[in-house]
């Protein structure tokens, strides 16, 4: 040994450290709360570098040869401690690792293990986890003494330039591993609390691979906080379902069960571990614009952040991790979104989560209705936001519709349950189911016996104005213009067959169409109205009209389609109608307004002009009762 035992020696940072320490406090990690996790990274990092190096030298882990982590906390002291019974540091290594981060301690004992370094979970590649220390601390204090060695050092520094080496005492070191000691800036002393202290460790560090003790205060008694396994690396087979429970529980806060787990390893080009919950019910925040995602990012069982963006968004009522064996601890949260890793895992883990929907969906039919109850809404979102999994999706949806009752209709239920020559897959859109079963467009395809799904979510009219298909069948309003309906033969039981127009029903036509001018597009006889005398749909070209009435709403509307309105020629008012001779103008003219408003008001609309409509209907009345 050449080294001076008795000597303090300060030094000066070198110039990035004391740069980066500039950046940990001003800029680099906006949530300080992380200062506990790094440490803890450290601890366990040197706890399983131990291990590894006690492989070819047994000796070194003594009387004591179980990983440790042990957080003290001293509130009154504005004092915490993290320990650990690891691999420890030399004066020299205290000096590079803590001084410098060109040469991080763990870059070079990668380097120096060499090959057989997968088997250990080395975490930190980038030397500056330790420094964020200084974001809560005023000085921190390094005690440390490296397994078999007889001399224990103190590294000191209060972050603004140098630090200080010096030798301690031998009764005081830990007998081998390293203390960690802040000394609490004024602003940071709530972290002493025990309760913040457990909770942070709990949800940043409770898998890392070496348990964790807490002692509250001093003199309190050690309390075992986190066991050192974690969850998710141990065999599917071996871990009961209320162990999932448990763990979804406390990373979700929720105290329901999940309603789906999904476990599983990605193994090849890239490694990494997933387990995630679909939440048994929906979590308050759901809509919340702000809301991120609730898969975090772990690397090797570090906890690395939670808003990594890893589900799309019409996933994000998905909650759970990650692990990543690949991608390095990274300090830039930016570098992590940016990287091609975290992109391929995206995709991985989306294809699964929709795999695993949808094997549900077959298998356990009853518990899937129950996440569709709860979800639907946010995956349909993804029918416009994803288009390459939009067929994917479009599996898993699940509708109410004309003939469905209480229950929901699959697609590919409702494609077996297609009438002979029917070519597409009917839809009605609005935000009331009751309304829209009432609604005369639909009165045409039930004569007919077919099923029309009922759209009620808005997100409904966005992603099915996209014109998707499924299983090569179009999505087809019934409010929109010419809807086939000619080509599938009425019921048995349904009203008459269609008769031919007359000439005087296509003069009453006309003359209704001119009376309204420039509101509709046109006036045409209907074939899907069997009980009521009319209906708006849209022109044949022009959009769904729930969807234009969202826009309008949105003020993403420049100009609204005309209708068109749908008079019924077998119905006997419109006959009688057209019965009516010249004498009758007046009548007849605010009779075909007041067809038009009576539409728009079976489509959930006002009339045009309320003051107009309501004198038309006196002027009615009034004639109504002069007669009788
Ligand atoms: P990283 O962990 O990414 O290497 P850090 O800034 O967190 O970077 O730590 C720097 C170095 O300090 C580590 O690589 C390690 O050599 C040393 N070190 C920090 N904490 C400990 C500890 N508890 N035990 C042993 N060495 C440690
Ligand atoms: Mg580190």
């Amino acid at each position: 040994m050449t080294t001076d035992t008795t000597a303090t020696e300060t030094r000066t940072f070198e110039a990035d450290v004391s740069r980066l320490l500039h950046m940990m406090v001003h800029s680099v990690y906006s949530d300080k709360d992380v200062f506990l996790r790094e440490l803890i990274s450290n601890a366990a990092d040197a706890c399983e570098k131990l291990r590894f190096e006690a492989v070819s030298r047994p000796e070194l882990l003594g009387d004591d040869p179980k990983p440790r982590i042990t957080i003290s906390a001293d509130a009154d002291n504005k004092q915490i401690t993290v320990e650990d019974n690891g691999i420890g540091m030399s004066r020299g290594d205290m000096a590079e690792a803590l001084g410098t981060i060109a040469r991080s301690g763990t870059r070079a004992f990668i380097e120096r293990a060499g090959e057989g370094t997968e088997d250990t979970q080395l975490i930190g590649q980038f030397g500056v986890g330790f420094y964020s220390a200084f974001m809560v601390a005023e000085r921190v204090d390094v005690i440390s003494r490296l397994a078999g060695s007889e001399e224990a050092w103190r590294w000191s520094s209060d972050g603004k330039g140098s630090y200080e080496i010096a030798p301690v005492p031998l009764e005081a070191p830990p007998k081998r591993g390293t203390r960690v000691v802040l000394h609490l800036l004024d602003d940071a002393v709530s972290y002493a609390g025990s309760y913040r202290l457990e909770q942070l460790a709990k949800s940043q560090s409770g898998h890392v691979p070496v348990p964790i003790t807490l002692i509250e205060k001093p003199g309190a008694e050690p309390r075992d906080i986190a066991d050192g396994t974690a969850l998710w690396v141990r065999p599917k087979s071996e871990i009961k379902p209320e162990e999932y429970t448990d763990f979804y529980r406390g990373m979700s806060g929720q105290y329901d069960d999940p309603a789906a787990t999904i476990h599983f390893r990605a193994e090849g080009r890239q490694e990494y571990s997933v387990l995630a919950f679909v939440p048994g019910s929906r979590p308050f925040d759901l809509f919340d614009q702000d809301r991120k995602g609730r898969m975090k990012l772990y690397v090797r069982r570090v906890f690395i952040t939670d808003d990594a963006d890893l589900l799309p968004r019409y996933l994000r009522f998905v909650r759970g991790l990650v692990d990543s064996a690949d991608l390095p601890l990274n300090v830039s949260r930016e570098m992590i979104q940016e990287s091609r890793l975290l992109a391929s895992m995206r995709k991985g883990l989306t294809n699964r989560v929709l795999a695993d929907l949808a094997k549900l969906a077959e298998n356990e039919a009853e518990a899937y209705v129950k996440i569709w109850e709860n979800f639907g809404v946010v995956l349909k979102e993804g029918l416009y936001d994803d288009h390459e999994r939009r067929e994917q999706l479009l599996k898993l949806a699940r509708f109410h519709s004309t003939t469905s009752g209480e229950g929901w209709r699959g697609l590919a239920d409702y494609v077996a349950a297609m009438k002979e020559g029917q070519k597409a897959i009917f839809f009605m859109a609005g935000d009331d189911r009751a309304r829209l079963e009432a609604s005369p467009q639909l009165e045409g395809f039930k004569a007919r016996g077919i099923e029309a799904l009922l759209l009620t979510d808005p997100v409904d009219s966005f992603w099915v104005t996209m014109a998707p298909e499924f299983d090569g069948k179009p999505f087809k309003s019934v409010t929109q213009g010419a809807a086939e309906l000619s080509d599938i033969p009425l019921l048995d039981n349904a009203a008459k067959p269609d008769v031919e127009i007359s000439s005087e029903i296509a003069t009453f036509l006309a003359f209704v169409k001119t009376a309204l001018g420039d509101a509709v597009s046109d006036v045409k006889a209907s074939d899907r109205l069997t009980e009521s005398a009319v209906c708006l749909v849209a022109p044949e070209q022009g959009p769904d009209r729930q969807f234009e009435r969202l826009l309008n709403a949105a003020g993403r509307l420049d100009k609204a389609a005309k209708p068109v309105l749908e008079i019924n020629p077998r119905h006997e008012r419109i006959a009688a109608l057209a019965k009516l001779g010249k004498e009758k103008q007046a009548f007849k003219e605010d009779v075909a307004h007041l067809l038009y408003d009576e539409a728009r008001v079976l489509d959930g609309d006002k009339p045009v002009n309320a003051k107009i409509f309501s004198e038309r209907l006196a002027r009615i009345i009034a004639q109504g009762l002069s007669q009788s």
